[in-house]
């Protein structure tokens, strides 16, 4: 088709039929100042040090120039939203620069907060300093964790106020606009196939298949369907790794909608996400879910199936055969549940398995609720156990993780006595030295996490403009399972004034 003149001219909120993608240019900020930078990210894509602190950089970033020879564009998907279909949802606030090749890896970079696009349905296409922070530095956290996620490039002030919120005495609340670049293999979604499927247009589906698999998926061959197939088990396997991870650290998403669901099994979209603080299987962090629960912490190995049976549907009139889908998903549980056993169990410093296996980790996350207990200190400090130890020695050791007043703590020991010499005697069959097991585990239970109190206070003193605390987390989180006794004092129970404070998504 003919391009239209103007870019801008395109970015009417609208329906997109027969197309993945607009053409639309960022809406250039008033007066962007960089925030924060990420050298490392810089350099997966082939941006240079001394780069990061040029005009150019902070031009092309900031959506205030674009870069020569590229033409952005947001991109148009579909999803399931809470359950229920939404139809056409797409890029809103999100638009793609360009694509980069740099040492033989393809990276999409996307600004997140650059202005309206045809998706942007009824919002104003930006996004706000606190979210932009939230987003900014958990990427790169969950990153140095090992979890499969979207990196962060960049943080701007965009100078602009951007409106979220009417006071209950009528005034408007505004807050700093900001704009994320942030970068990954693609931005393709569960719901971009959905959105195709759904409108029954599938020639494009199947060329967008074809598209995805071959320069995202080089190594699935063979016959076209047969292709199709191994490439959702791709997804199916990614996606399992990635929720595994997220069960690991203790990170609950949010908002596990198909339109947040990327196709490489990478974290994408964080938005209300949040850090089981005490162990909690039934915790989330979004207001908006609190009263179904739909994507706690404990629910989200069985969403991310119900993803991927929407995915499967998607897909479903390129193979016209059940049976081959319907085989994967059924074995994405068992799987799961399987994979789950064995790193559990290594988060425990237990590494070899044996039938009470199962007992040990269903009592142990029964008596983590009783006490209220932190996760990742309980964890954390369980590799200073030595095989040795007294019952009252181990408690000793963990007791420091319990949120729950000290009276109500003795009513609850008697079950940390149980779990505790269950324990003890389960480690007593494994060969390795207390030692070589607290080096391992301390690779597997992180010592620094994202918590929401954390952000908030980087957020509260940026508001104010001081970034000292954004750059002190970022540097912090960049070494979560090492010991770093200077910042011991991130090493902490939520303060309590933090206890019912939730993410926010806007
Ligand atoms: P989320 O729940 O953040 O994944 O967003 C769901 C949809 O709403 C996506 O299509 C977003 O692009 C869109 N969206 C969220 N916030 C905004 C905003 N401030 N302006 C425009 N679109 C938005
Ligand atoms: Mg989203
Ligand atoms: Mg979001």
């Amino acid at each position: 088709a003919e391009l239209p003149a103007d870019p801008n001219e395109t970015n009417e909120v609208r329906q997109v039929a027969n197309a993945l993608f607009s053409y639309v240019n960022p809406t250039k900020p008033s007066n962007p100042q960089l925030i924060h930078a990420s050298k490392s990210v810089a350099e997966l894509v082939g941006i240079s040090e001394d780069e990061i602190q040029s005009e150019s950089f902070l031009n092309a970033f900031s959506g205030k120039e674009i870069l020569p020879e590229t033409r952005p564009y947001a991109m148009a998907y579909a999803g399931h939203q809470f359950g229920n279909w939404a139809g056409q949802l797409g890029d809103g606030r999100a638009i793609n620069l360009t694509e980069v090749e740099h040492d033989n890896s393809f990276f999409t970079l996307q600004l997140k907060g650059a202005g309206k696009t045809p998706y942007s349905r009824t919002a104003d296409g930006l996004a706000v300093l606190r979210s932009s922070i939230r987003e900014y530095l958990c990427a790169e956290a969950m990153y140095y964790l090992g979890v499969p996620t979207t990196r962060s490039l960049s943080l701007m002030l965009s100078g602009d106020e951007v409106l979220r919120d009417i006071l209950y005495n009528g005034n408007p609340a505004f807050e700093k606009g900001a704009i994320v670049c942030r970068v990954a293999p693609s931005f393709i979604r569960f719901g971009s196939f959905e959105l195709l499927t759904s409108r029954n247009e599938l020639k494009n589906l199947k060329q967008f298949v074809e598209y995805t698999i071959k320069y995202y998926f080089p190594e699935i061959k063979g016959d076209p369907k047969e292709q199709y197939v191994q490439f959702f088990q791709k997804v199916a396997d990614t996606t399992r790794e990635m929720i595994l991870h997220w069960q690991r650290v203790g990170f609950v998403h949010g908002v596990m909608n198909t339109d947040n669901m990327s196709i490489h099994g990478i974290t994408i979209d964080y938005g209300p996400y949040g850090w089981l603080e005490n162990y909690d299987p039934n915790w989330t962090p979004n207001t908006t879910d609190s009263q179904y629960r739909r994507y706690r912490f404990g629910n989200q190995p069985q969403i991310a199936q119900w993803n991927l049976y929407q995915l499967a549907n998607a897909l479903y009139p390129l193979i016209n055969e059940a049976k081959p889908l319907e085989d994967i998903l059924e074995s994405f549980i068992n799987e799961f549940d399987s994979d789950y056993k064995t790193m559990f169990l290594s988060k425990l410093g237990l590494f070899t398995s044996t039938e009470t296996d199962s007992e040990l980790i269903a009592n142990l996350e029964a008596t983590l609720q009783l006490s209220e207990t932190d996760m990742t200190i309980f964890f954390r400090n369980l590799s200073l156990i030595k095989k040795e130890d007294s019952i009252e020695n181990t408690i000793a050791k963990i007791k420091d993780a319990f949120y729950i007043p000290e009276e109500i703590t003795n009513t609850i020991l008697e079950n940390w006595t149980i779990w505790f010499s269950l324990y003890l005697k389960r480690l007593a069959t494994e060969v390795l030295s207390d030692e070589d097991r607290a080096t391992k585990m301390n690779r597997i239970n992180p010592k620094y996490v994202l918590r929401n109190y954390m952000a908030q206070l980087s957020i509260d003193a940026a508001d104010k403009g001081d970034f000292s605390l954004v750059d002190e987390l970022y540097t912090l989180l960049q070494k979560p399972y090492d010991e770093q006794p200077e910042m011991e004092k991130w090493f902490a129970k939520r303060p309590d004034w933090a206890r019912s404070k939730v993410g926010c998504s806007m």
